[in-house]
């Protein structure tokens, strides 16, 4: 219960919300956040220290962050014809998109996904609307998207691809029909392109309300907080005077351009991350009590048959493994449970303890 100053004063959408909880993971193998479980070479982390020595904390940072926007957009081969903003994780720049909409402006995206645009378009008391996927394989419902959004007239709509925490890759013509009917912005927010052989960016040039979010988070740098947005370089503009000036501190700065100029050893863990995928997903499917679903991205979805999600979690936990339990939303996610890929010997070890739960 809000006490009475609070009452008073703020939102009742924030109100009646909760913060965005975190599991505690000490001594756990932990394989709930889709963090890249590999430590940095000792080589490269020396280079590293090295390069540190050349910030210079006593002065505010490069506001525009110009030396690591550029090797971003290299990087990712984005245009000089698309505008680029960055942003403290790809959640300040959810933020940064719903602060520039008008009160009481549509938001819309699909459920399940990713729980940050529901919470920020809610705590801005923004109108947001979730359209169901489809219940067999968490695709698009075209036809209820395309009534929402004439129902709506949503200024923006989030899709996450792949989606989280689905995993799938939505159809290309489902989106492209989305972008043709949508009055406002589309943001796809490609958080796992790492883990995905297709996007958006190519687009950016032919759509002017196209807009494609990224991060450097799954990549294996979630510790520096770093994401970014690229499109139309007017709207941009305009959502670049809400963005804070120093949004991007002097050490994610450097760290994530060194990161990036260095960064081979980074597509080597992705791809080895690809190749433990297959090799999880073949030991699921292979179990008799859990439905897995294929994934584009650096974690799997899996349903649990003929007995509770909440009692594998919590079997899970005892035998030291954290994963999400995603079976307390509810709905088309009961008994639902998400794994992130780790190293080779933390994978086995979940399959271990979840044979072991199965079998209990
Ligand atoms: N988008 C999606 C689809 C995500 O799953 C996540 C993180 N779980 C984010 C954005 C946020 O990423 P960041 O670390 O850049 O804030």
């Amino acid at each position: 219960m809000p006490d009475n100053l609070s009452a008073k004063l703020f939102r009742p959408e924030l109100l009646s919300m909760s913060a965005y909880h975190v599991a505690d993971a000490a001594n756990y193998i932990k394989l709930d956040a889709m963090e890249n479980p590999y430590s940095w070479p000792e080589s490269i982390q020396q280079a590293w220290l090295e390069t540190l020595k050349t910030c210079a904390l006593n002065r505010y940072p490069d506001p525009e962050a110009k030396a690591l926007a550029a090797v971003l957009r290299s990087s990712n081969a984005i245009s000089e014809h698309a505008g680029l903003i960055l942003g403290n994780g790809s959640d300040e720049i959810i933020q940064i998109l719903l602060m520039a909409l008008a009160p009481q402006a549509s938001v819309l995206s699909v459920e399940p996904s990713f729980v940050m645009y529901k919470q920020i378009a809610l705590s801005l008391s923004l109108n947001y609307c979730g359209i169901p996927l489809r219940e067999d394989d968490f695709g698009l419902d075209l036809p209820a998207m395309l009534n929402a959004i004439t129902a709506l007239q949503p200024a923006l709509i989030f899709l996450a691809y792949p989606n989280n925490p689905t995993g799938n890759l939505f159809d290309t013509a489902s989106i492209l029909a989305i972008l043709a009917a949508a009055p406002g912005l589309v943001v796809i927010d490609e958080a796992y392109a790492p883990f995905a052989e297709a996007s958006f960016l190519h687009l950016l040039a032919e759509l002017d309300n196209l807009l494609v979010m990224r991060t450097v988070s799954k990549l294996g740098l979630a510790g520096l907080r770093l994401g970014f947005l690229a499109g139309n370089p007017k709207i941009l503009t305009e959502l670049n005077k809400i963005r804070l000036p120093y949004n991007i501190n002097c050490l994610t700065q450097s760290t994530a351009e060194f990161a990036l100029n260095y960064g081979e050893f980074l597509l080597d863990q992705t791809k080895d991350i690809c190749q433990q995928r297959t090799v999880v997903f073949n030991a699921l499917q292979a179990m008799d009590q859990i439905y897995a679903y294929p994934s584009a991205a650096n974690f799997i979805l899996f349903r649990t048959l003929d007995i509770s999600a909440d009692q594998v979690f919590t079997a899970l936990k005892q035998q030291g493994i954290l994963i999400k339990n995603l079976s307390r939303q509810g709905g088309v996610l009961t008994n639902c449970l998400r794994v992130t890929i780790g190293t080779e010997s933390e994978n086995l070890a979940f399959l271990q303890a979840l044979k072991n739960a199965l079998n209990q």
